[in-house]
């Protein structure tokens, strides 16, 4: 490390601490050998993730918090486990981490949530595709689930169709709208999105 005061390259650390809300930080003091100068460095471990577009066109950081808050709201009562919701997590921030992309639409990310809901609980699945997409009609949210119908046995396409009727009126009314949606006149809500 060089010296900002002289550009000589022999500094020793003379104090070492961490630092940062989160302790994430390594709080160094550093002196120049040669000028004598004292100066501050930090350090911390780097794990980027792409910058987060909302639709709105405004750039936020990924928050692993809201896409926690998310996927609970789907899955409320379902029988899935906490270690799967938060593998799931793990698995969208991987995915993102290995992104050579600065920016990430947060519609792609609501895609990503929404195949990894399907391998995990269907209903959690429709329930965040109602949530996610802004059906326009009953029919377009058919139309949107019928990626799952091939694998579907007899008893769970009844179940399936049954869900649909009431996940129709309840997008219809707006009546059971989740917390922190939004009302029927605002845009679409953003799943990663708590904010509004
Ligand atoms: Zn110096």
């Amino acid at each position: 490390m060089r010296c900002p005061a002289c550009g000589a390259s022999d500094t020793r650390v003379v104090d070492s601490r961490v630092a940062g809300p989160e302790q994430e930080q390594i709080r160094r003091r550093r002196e120049c050998r040669v000028c004598h100068e004292r100066f501050t460095t930090f350090e911390r471990a780097e794990f980027s993730l792409p910058r987060v577009v909302k639709r709105s066109g405004e750039r936020v950081a990924f928050d692993d918090e809201k896409l926690r808050s998310g996927l609970r709201r789907a899955l409320h009562k379902r029988p899935v486990r906490t270690e799967d919701v938060e593998h799931v997590i793990d698995d969208i921030k991987r995915r993102l981490a290995g992104t050579s992309a600065p920016e990430i639409k947060s519609d792609r990310i609501g895609e990503m949530v929404l195949e990894a809901l399907h391998g995990l609980d269907h209903v959690a699945y429709i329930r965040f595709a109602s949530i996610y997409l802004s059906f326009a009609s009953v029919q377009s949210f058919r139309e949107a689930i019928e990626r799952l119908e091939d694998d579907l046995s007899p008893e769970m396409r009844r179940h399936q169709l049954r869900l649909i009727d009431e996940e129709s009126a309840r997008t219809a009314d707006g009546a059971a709208d989740p917390p922190g949606s939004p009302s029927t006149d605002a845009p679409p809500h953003d799943p990663t999105d708590e904010s509004r």
